[in-house]
């Protein structure tokens, strides 16, 4: 499998983790160097594995799971973040490919890199999900090129456009473009190039030329997996002279340093596209960062546990309505309860939903109601966090100070702190199931 040794370091952590009795900040410490080991192995740049592991111990350390979410689940989840950070993030970015016209893509990169594989792997790509496909080969300096292209092509009846005659890659560049319209038309034009070049200036030089020259929608940098870090400077390079809009990494099969190569291309703010990861034409996948560590760390469940992560965030709610079942109902709990209803709509609204009140409510009482309900907000607001917490310091003086914050009344105040101790008690009185259910179709306790 692709990275194995990285694999294997990662998932000897994650284990470590979840074995341990307990999570304190010595079992935090020792999993960020063991994940700074792996991935030093790995060959990822020792600055980017440092800001890496700096966080991940930061953030195991500050953050709180949601409620509900176990320390180490938490943990696994920010370490999977991490490692989709350094490999750019998020899920795979498309193509961006045209409907009204023949999409022109470049591969570039340096001899060896696995271009022409890769060129003949993408076609098989497109093919599959349902785009016509012509590739031109524009290497004229490997007399066997054009031969290994035209093989590989022939296998899944891809037609190429070379010239064995010709010394001129761009001319043959633009006559590919030209065969490939009318009749000919495709979705999508593939042109391979030379990388003959081992000086990078010359190779450049060239790369600049065609790309001027055919103005392709897209370049595609292919980069050997295999030199591990140094593919910063590479895709660096590159991106200098031509704008790269992906990077295709190959031979990721039996490479010890994938993980470098993956990290110091993300490292240059281009996109990673697809991995190549092995020599047969459907070795070729579309990269996704947070999916491929999901794999890297063996948790084809990393979605279940975020699902899980979400929804507990999302419970909280929960927890606080059982707060106020249990009758230990703050001032906020109540102003969290006016703010549901606030959310629903109006009061009319939610009388209608009550079986056995529609109708009963006359029209006048609710609009005194709503009234009623925003000054109680706006007291609350007017209240300190002390005072939501513990109303029962609430005196004459601080009466007096919210009311004029409001912009209320003292009576008005002194009600609404008496409806707030009667609602208390009501919800004291009606604990249970039952009431939970009732007050969640109303609309509590959800977002
Ligand atoms: P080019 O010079 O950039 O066109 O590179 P080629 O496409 O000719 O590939 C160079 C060599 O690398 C060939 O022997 C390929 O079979 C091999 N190769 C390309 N991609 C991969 C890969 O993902 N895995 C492995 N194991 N070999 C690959
Ligand atoms: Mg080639």
């Amino acid at each position: 499998m692709v990275l194995d040794n990285l694999k294997q370091g990662l998932r000897a952590t994650l284990k470590k983790l979840v074995g341990a009795s307990s999570i304190d900040e010595n079992i935090i410490k020792e999993l960020a160097r063991d994940v700074q080991r792996s991935l030093l192995q790995a060959d990822v740049n020792v600055r980017l594995v440092l800001e890496l592991t700096n966080r991940l111990q930061e953030r195991a350390l500050k953050e709180q799971p949601p409620p509900g979410l176990s320390r180490k689940d938490h943990i696994v989840k920010i370490l999977y973040e991490e490692l989709s950070r350094l490999l750019g993030g998020g899920d795979e970015v498309g193509l961006a490919l045209r409907k009204d016209k023949s999409n022109i893509v470049l591969m570039v990169g340096i001899e060896g890199s696995g271009k022409t594989s890769a060129t003949a792997k993408l076609a098989k790509w497109l093919l599959k999900h349902g785009y016509s496909v012509g590739v031109i080969g524009t290497d004229t300096y490997r007399p066997a090129a054009l031969e290994q292209l035209r093989t590989l092509c022939r296998r899944i009846n891809v037609e190429v456009y070379g010239d064995e005659k010709s010394k001129d890659p761009v001319q043959i560049a633009l006559k590919g473009m030209e065969y490939f319209t009318g009749a000919r038309k495709k979705d999508v034009i593939l042109i391979d190039t030379a990388g003959r070049h081992k000086e990078e200036k010359g190779l450049l030089e060239e790369m600049r030329l065609m790309y001027n020259a055919v103005r392709p929608d897209l370049v595609l940098l292919v980069i050997d997996g295999t030199i591990g870090q140094q593919a910063y400077a590479q895709a660096d390079a590159f991106h200098k002279n031509v704008p790269v809009g992906g990077i295709i990494v190959t031979k990721l099969d039996g490479s010890a340093k994938g993980g470098g190569a993956l990290s110091a291309t993300a490292a240059t703010g281009a996109r990673i596209m697809f991995i190549s990861t092995g020599e047969r034409i459907d070795d070729l996948e579309q990269f996704s960062p947070t999916r491929f560590v999901g794999r890297l760390l063996g948790m084809g469940d990393i979605k279940a546990l975020l699902e899980m992560a979400k929804q507990l965030e999302q419970e909280a709610d929960e927890v606080k309505i059982r707060r106020i079942m249990s009758g230990k109902m703050t001032i906020e709990d109540f102003y969290y309860q006016i703010e549901q209803v606030g959310k629903m709509g109006s009061l009319r609204a939610l009388f209608e939903h009550i079986p056995g009140v529609a109708g009963m409510v006359r029209d006048e009482d609710v609009d005194v109601m709503e009234e009623k309900m925003n000054r109680w907000r706006y007291m609350i607001q007017s209240m300190s966090k002390e005072e939501r917490a513990n109303p029962d310091i609430i005196n004459a003086s601080r009466i007096r100070r919210i009311a004029r914050g409001s912009g209320t009344s003292e009576r008005d105040v002194k009600e609404m702190l008496t409806q707030y101790k009667r609602s208390k008690d009501m919800m004291k009185a009606m604990k249970g199931r039952q009431m939970m259910g009732f007050l969640k179709r109303l609309g509590f306790g959800k977002e």
